[in-house]
């Protein structure tokens, strides 16, 4: 087991003559034996970073460190690291059996050790040893998933790194698999990254999470500190569901105040423009709520339910109990003291 470290990782990819800026000075650190969920939105570099730490890709400016030791000039091959794709590439003319000893053969492990360690990462990703003749082609997805879990787990990595590997399952095989994920991970204690752009599994299954945009680090942190205390905006919008509905208003007088009668009063904050954020659950229908609105869509999702309510002040998500439908005129209360206060430019005010 090692520390895993990226300092200050460019990379810079070409496309015809543009630069396509991938990672912007990315400086990360994962401890020994953390299971850490990358998650940001499609193109944001999540792969990219994966790749430069298995030596896949050399970036431009930065270093990349496991433990104490530097390993940019070492060949992918040589880093001691698992890869999961998204899409398992199983070899097709390889049994299963084949498929997960392909690592520890090509790692030359002795002979003996090759079957042991087969066995062991089979069992460990519940792979039905019936299945180890076979073809990867007479596998469900789900199971060759499984399959290609058990190769990279086959030859023991010190760092072990997941790229969408649930993504291209169905809903009931991913939350199954989310689970196991972390047993597996406990299990093999593996430094990990595990790379979604999905929040609620990178939520899910992060110890930490870090929120990646645009080729940088917007955020690293459990997800109780990305939900209650988001760096900025984007975090703020990113992770959590219905995203945070903000407001543009003005503070002055220890007081925030945007259109439609949307005001309250505030612990601290200087004077200015500011944004403030409600997340659905800082909102409910009251009586004597200050917004009026009107129910544009209600999204009944069985535990918790959520009407869009629009007026002056723009939109926003209230989780309610109570029984509302669409074209409903409603009041709304906000909790002031739950707002998340961030500047024009969209970091954090108490930050
Ligand atoms: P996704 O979730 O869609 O897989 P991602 O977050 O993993 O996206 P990357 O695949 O790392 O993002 O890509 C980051 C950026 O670099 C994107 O703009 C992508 O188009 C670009 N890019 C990636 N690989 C190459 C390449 N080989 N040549 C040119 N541009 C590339």
């Amino acid at each position: 087991m090692v520390d895993l470290r990226l300092s200050n990782i460019s990379k810079t990819y070409r496309r015809g003559t543009a630069p396509v800026f991938a990672l912007r000075d990315v400086t990360l650190e994962i401890a020994r034996g953390e299971l850490m969920a990358v998650v940001g939105p499609s193109g944001c570099g999540k792969t990219t970073l994966l790749r430069v730490v298995a030596g896949l890709e050399r970036p431009e400016t930065g270093n990349v460190y496991f433990g104490e030791r530097e390993v940019l000039a070492v060949p992918a091959e040589r880093r001691g690291v698992g890869f999961v794709f998204q899409h398992p590439a199983l070899y097709p003319h390889l049994s299963v059996y084949e498929n997960v000893a392909f690592g520890p053969h090509s790692q030359r492990f002795p002979a003996a050790s090759v079957d042991a360690s087969v066995r062991e990462a089979a069992r460990q990703m519940r792979v039905d040893e019936d299945l180890l003749p076979h073809a990867p082609r007479e596998l469900s997805g789900g199971q060759r998933q499984r399959v290609a879990l058990a190769r990279a787990l086959a030859t023991k990595p010190q760092i072990l790194l997941l790229d969408e590997p649930l993504s291209a399952l169905d809903a009931q095989l991913r939350l199954e698999l989310r689970v196991e994920l972390a047993r597996i991970h406990d299990a093999s204690a593996a430094t990990t990254l595990f790379v979604t752009h999905d929040q609620s599994e990178a939520l899910s299954i992060g110890r930490r999470i870090a929120v990646m945009r645009d080729g940088r680090i917007e955020q690293v942190g459990t997800a109780r500190e990305l939900y209650d205390r988001p760096a900025n905006v984007f975090v703020a919008q990113f992770i959590g569901a219905p995203p945070m509905a903000l407001f543009s208003g003005t503070i002055s007088d220890g007081r925030f105040s945007a259109a439609g009668g949307l005001t309250f009063a505030l612990a601290a904050g200087g004077p200015g423009p500011a944004l403030a954020g409600f997340r659905a659950s800082d909102a409910r229908i009251a009586d004597d709520g200050e917004l009026r609105g009107t129910v544009s869509a209600v999204e009944d999702l069985g535990a918790d339910t959520y009407a869009y309510v629009g007026g002056a002040f723009g939109t926003i998500v209230v989780r309610t109990q109570a029984t509302v439908r669409p074209g409903e005129s409603v009041a709304v209360r906000l909790d002031g003291a739950r707002a998340k206060l961030f500047d024009v430019d969209g970091k954090r005010k108490d930050a």
